[in-house]
């Protein structure tokens, strides 16, 4: 067998094995064996350093050559999944398609990423070059990249997390939006509502404050590609009875934002039309902004190019990944998506022809990195 067969097969049988674990957040066992799984195959190659973490119980391993948190590039890859009914666990093959929970996102390219490893294993020297596999993508990252990045202190050069992907085409995410969630809850005066002259509203004030603050957005239309900020009201809550004036209201807004410096914005905007409101940040993510003509988004664009001989397509994505928080550590990093569909939906699907294009093209882009230094 060639060495390309043997690149082949060993993807699609280990994609297989790994679509087999119910890997879903919550279900500790799968997880569990779904990590050992990997960490035997790792393990077995010769010149590999496993280091395992633990965050509030939730694994990460990194796989690398050399001991390093600067690496010249971290590959990342998630091997939880969303919910998927029993029958997903079991993959099938259908022509070029890897059918199954996961094939798509992203245990087809964590497949591939753990034999690229394996065939960069070979090389003499070995390049500095690292995977980091986490089990929490799905519910936010905290216990996975945000971990690795903020309380392990990993400061690759470059990173690529091959996560999910387009349908027909191939996509490098350069740009993705940032997140906030924030809680506004505003103060009234009860009182009864036969005698409201003698309240205050606590309701209708909230809103006429945050009319105003979503004034300041601009303003929604039916572009396909909507880069600019968002407000989104989300929830909304207040009053008690129906004769009575509320004395207290909150809304929920997710605001989305494409640039670091809107998040200061943001804070201005909210202290100016919110006197007197508690202001609470639930959740802030920072948007990803890796410029398009960065020398490393360049040069794997053209070495995908050489080896799908197509063009991908470089975008900005208006959804969040494991990118953000190496973004917010100012290290540049790109999404790149693969060939299948209904990601998270029950026919979820990769193309086994791109999942070897996957490791191919990593393992030209790594070692030409090499060859230029
Ligand atoms: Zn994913």
């Amino acid at each position: 067998m060639t060495a390309v067969a043997k690149t082949r097969r060993d993807i699609v049988t280990l994609a297989r094995q790994l679509i087999g674990f119910e890997s879903t957040t919550g279900n500790v066992a799968q997880i569990e064996a779904c990590l050992s799984f990997v960490e035997e195959y790792l393990s077995e190659v010769g010149p590999i350093h496993l280091k395992q973490y633990r965050s509030n119980g939730v694994p990460s391993v990194i796989a690398e050559f050399d001991h390093s948190k600067t690496h010249d590039l971290l590959m990342i890859g998630h091997l939880d999944v969303v919910l998927g009914s029993p029958e997903q666990y079991e993959p099938k093959i259908d022509g070029d398609r890897l059918i199954g929970r996961g094939a798509n996102d992203m245990k087809g390219q964590v497949a591939a990423l753990l034999v690229l490893m394996k065939n960069l294993a070979t090389l003499d020297p070995l390049p500095n070059v690292a995977i980091a596999l986490t089990f929490d993508e799905e519910v936010g990252g905290d216990n996975g990249a945000k971990y690795l990045v903020d309380r392990e202190g990993y400061r690759p050069k470059f990173v690529i997390t091959p996560d999910g992907g387009g349908d027909e085409t191939w996509e490098i995410v350069h740009a993705e939006k940032g997140v906030r969630h924030v809680r506004v809850t505003c103060p009234g005066k009860a009182a009864h509502a036969a005698y409201s002259w003698t309240g205050e509203n606590a309701v209708t004030k909230l809103l006429d404050m945050h009319h105003a603050f979503v004034a300041e957005f601009p303003p929604l239309d039916s572009e396909i590609e909507y880069w600019h900020p968002t407000c989104t009201l989300s929830k909304i809550e207040g009053g008690t009875s129906a004769n009575s004036v509320p004395a207290t209201a909150s809304v929920t807004l997710d605001i989305r934002l494409v640039e670091a410096a809107q998040h200061d914005w943001v804070e201005r905007l909210l202290t100016t039309h919110f006197p007197g409101c508690q202001i609470e940040t639930l959740t802030a993510c920072h948007p990803v902004n890796t410029p398009a003509d960065h020398d490393e988004v360049v040069r794997f664009t053209k070495v995908l190019e050489v080896c799908t001989g197509q063009e991908p397509l470089v975008r900005h994505s208006h959804g969040a990944s494991d990118l953000e928080p190496f973004a917010r550590a100012g290290i540049p990093g790109i999404d790149v998506g693969i060939i299948g569909g209904d990601v998270h939906g029950p026919g979820e699907w990769a193309s086994l022809d791109s999942l070897v294009v996957l490791h191919d093209t990593l393992y030209a882009f790594i070692t030409n990195e090499r060859k230029s230094q």
